[in-house]
């Protein structure tokens, strides 16, 4: 009897507790917004004036902060946080493999002379060594130095995490080797900003010398999948895996589109009720929540921020997210493609620039071809696009996007860039030179005024586009929905920090050259529409057609992770990222291999826990309905029935037969796939041989498990259906 799946659906059944678990400590949102954060407002009433100054200036302008003043603001956070009851500090930290770390300390010490304090120095607050050597660093700290250490990021404010069993100071690091190389994904993030905001002051004082700092925004849209536990403790493949390695996909699934923003069930809106709750506490700024395409699929959404803020919070956010739902009996899946045949989940990030001035750099206003401003960062965005395609593809390549990327209800594994209906008219008649005469910048821009008002544009959105210009921001549709922002985010900065670096070089030349500052700027521009224009793309991305046209125009299209990763370390990636100082050669040979290294294991645990479904679940479980057809088929031929009344029995259970001997075929010769991927050399070798050889037999065993689910007695099997992962609640 497969009891574990009717024992599951029971307890789902039997639920009762649907109610909310936390109240809001008050029902205005601003009351207690922020109260666990050590943000501006904290550090004010705890700092002295002098050390709140520096800090700010740290955290402005990147100065570095002296030993003295570490100490004074150690001291205050200790204060503030043990105020709050929390009991131990931790440095908090997002090590490549993709969620965050910590390690906690008491602030509890034993002095030699047996007194007792609570105690947190400068020295703790910058710098921790957590002896991650566990964690991956791509063969960086082989070489150099066991540990890994972890370093203050006063860039990001420090909070407290509270959990039933207590409350914990959580300071915000970056982690490196002894060396200072990078073996997390905070510190090329920040590097990249850096970048980019030198690149872009520069070009911002073509039009505002009052321009001192720009910084990279980002507001991610957050999707994910809830289900109840029980049923997910009852399919091994979603405790191990976070998605189902087979099931028969059930008759009802999104086609009606009845789960789209319909009204949210009681359950879930209590579990999101709590977790915005936890998030407003923390100072995450979540606004927006609705259902999703796929049956049990929903979205979160907060406020934009600062892009090095806004990736913590989103890191924050998906333990949150754990920690909530397991308070509601449910658990989250945040794979990219938990079920096959329903949506998958991804994480679009919407990145644009912003000055200290208050100036959002991508915002067109109302003439965007007026906006001469506007139009050097959009073009110079695109151009670097277009440039540095692959590099984007590969920062969000991972073995669960992979079945995202180009499956057609996502993002096409080929970069294109959609800008809408308005903008692309107006980048037209740039290119083509339309209104301009040889000088003309002020007739191109007075002509180009007269385009309608782009607002009007905004809603023509192209769903599916992987990189769109939605109004003010660019929407970077790709990332998966369990990957770390900062990825795509760094990717972003450099190239488009590096693009402009070069504008300003191409327009100061034509500058020296006697030409008007305008005039240049607007020839740069035209030349980087031209250039871009193969990327440009406004059709249906999902179409067979464009893969074609997109070939024809020469945009790369690699729908599988080993080959996307490759680009990381074309000359071109590394001349760049060198250049911009945000990866050395090393730092990236050895996220290049963390990043196969991921995909290796994955795919191993995949195909292990699927062997071990087929062989201990289901073939047991088709081979004893075999048992009672057989049974069926004896007990009626004793009564000399003819043959044709036990038929379909018969017929079943040589259909049975068939895909039993095949899945037993098909797992020993995934063994020997594996095995032999193994043995591979390189690791870019073992992750080509799983996606070349162990993936497809993965693929093959699903299907002929999936045929079992349909033949035999519902009674009889024991993984819970799709039907009831996506609907029983
Ligand atoms: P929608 O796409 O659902 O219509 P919006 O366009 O308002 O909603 O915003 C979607 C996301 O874009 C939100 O997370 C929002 O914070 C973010 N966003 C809006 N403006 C910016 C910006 N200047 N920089 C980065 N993200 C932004
Ligand atoms: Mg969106």
């Amino acid at each position: 009897m497969s009891i574990s799946r009717f024992n599951a659906i029971e307890t789902v059944l039997n639920r009762t507790d649907n109610g909310v678990s936390i109240e809001a400590p008050d029902k205005r949102i601003s009351s207690f917004y922020g109260s666990h954060v050590f943000n501006e407002q904290k550090m004010k009433a705890f700092l002295p004036e002098r050390v709140f100054n520096s800090v700010k200036s740290a955290i402005q302008s990147g100065k570095k902060l002296g030993r003295e003043e570490a100490d004074v603001i150690a001291e205050a956070m200790k204060k503030w946080a043990i105020e709050h009851g929390a009991t131990h500090y931790s440095h908090w930290f997002q090590p490549l493999t993709g969620r965050t770390a910590e390690k906690h300390d008491s602030f509890f010490t034993l002095r030699p002379d047996g007194s007792i304090v609570e105690e947190f120095n400068g020295d703790t607050l910058v710098q921790q060594e957590p002896d991650g050597s566990s964690f991956p660093g791509g063969g960086l700290r082989s070489t150099f130095e066991a540990r890994g250490y972890t370093a203050w990021d006063p860039s990001s404010p420090a909070f407290i995490l509270e959990t039933a069993a207590g409350k914990t100071l959580c300071i915000p690091t970056i982690f490196v080797t002894y060396s200072g190389q990078s073996l997390d994904y905070k510190l090329p993030l920040l590097k990249s900003q850096a970048y980019l905001e030198s690149s872009a002051v520069e070009v911002c004082h073509y039009f505002d010398k009052a321009v001192k700092k720009v910084m990279t925004t980002l507001g991610w849209e957050q999707e994910y999948f809830l289900v109840d536990e029980a049923l997910f403790n009852a399919r091994p493949d979603l405790m191990l895996t976070g998605r189902t390695l087979m099931g028969k996909h059930s008759p009802k699934g999104q086609q009606l589109d009845d789960h789209y923003f319909g009204s949210i069930p009681e359950r879930v809106y209590a579990f999101m009720r709590d977790l915005e709750i936890e998030c407003h506490k923390l100072g995450i700024p979540v606004r927006t929540r609705h259902n999703e395409v796929g049956p049990g699929q929903y979205e979160l959404a907060p406020m934009y921020e600062e892009v090095n803020v806004a990736v913590d919070h989103n890191q924050l956010l998906m333990d949150l997210m754990d920690r909530v739902a397991s308070r509601h009996s449910l658990r989250v899946l945040l794979h990219e493609k938990p079920f096959s045949g329903v949506n998958g989940s991804g994480k679009h990030n919407n990145w644009s620039m912003g000055t200290d001035t208050g100036k959002n750099l991508l915002s067109p206003g109302k003439t965007p071809g007026k906006n001469l401003q506007f139009l050097a960062f959009f073009t110079a965005t695109i151009r670097a696009v277009y440039e540095y395609a692959d590099l984007l593809r590969a920062s969000v390549a991972s073995a669960a996007n992979d079945h995202r990327l180009g499956a057609n209800e996502a993002p096409p594994a080929i970069v294109s860039v959609f800008v809408g209906e308005t903008l692309s008219k107006v980048m037209g008649d740039i290119a083509d030179g339309v209104h301009s005469d040889k000088e003309g910048v002020k007739e191109v821009l007075d002509l180009l005024s007269k385009i309608p008002d782009l607002e009007k544009d905004n809603t023509d959105r192209n769903r599916t586009s992987p990189f769109a210009f939605t109004g003010n921001k660019f929407e970077i549709r790709m990332v998966g929905s369990s990957m770390n922002c900062a990825g795509p985010m760094t990717v972003m900065n450099t190239i488009v920090g590096r693009q402009l670096r070069d504008f300003k070089k191409e327009v100061d030349g034509l500058v020296q050259k006697g030409k008007d500052q305008n005039a240049a700027i607007l020839e740069v521009i035209k030349r980087y529409i031209v250039e871009s224009r193969p990327i440009l793309f406004e059709g249906d991305g999902y179409s067979d057609s464009w893969k074609e046209e997109a070939a024809g125009r020469g945009l790369s299209n690699t729908p599988n992770t080993p080959e996307a990763l490759e680009a990381l370390l074309d000359k071109k990636s590394v001349e760049l990222y060198t250049g911009a100082g945000v990866f050395t050669s090393q730092e990236l040979h050895a996220h290049f291999d963390v990043m196969c290294e991921n995909y290796v294991l994955k795919l191993q645990i995949e195909s292990r826990t699927l062997g071990e479904m087929v062989i201990n679940h289901v073939l047991p479980a088709a081979f004893n309905y075999q048992t009672m057809l057989a049974d069926n088929v004896t007990a009626l031929h004793q009564l000399d029935l003819p043959k044709g009344a036990y038929g379909p029995q018969l017929d079943i259970i040589a259909r049975i037969s068939e895909n039993t001997g095949k899945i037993k075929e098909l797992v020993d010769k995934m063994s020997e796939a594996r095995k032999a991927a193994n043995q591979q050399e390189e690791v870019i070798d073992r992750a080509k041989a799983y996606c070349q050889d162990v993936k497809p037999l993965m693929e093959s065993i699903r299907l002929h498990a999936d045929r079992l689910e349909y033949l035999i007695d519902d009674r009889e099997w024991p993984l819970v259906k799709y039907r009831e992962l996506l609907f029983v609640r």
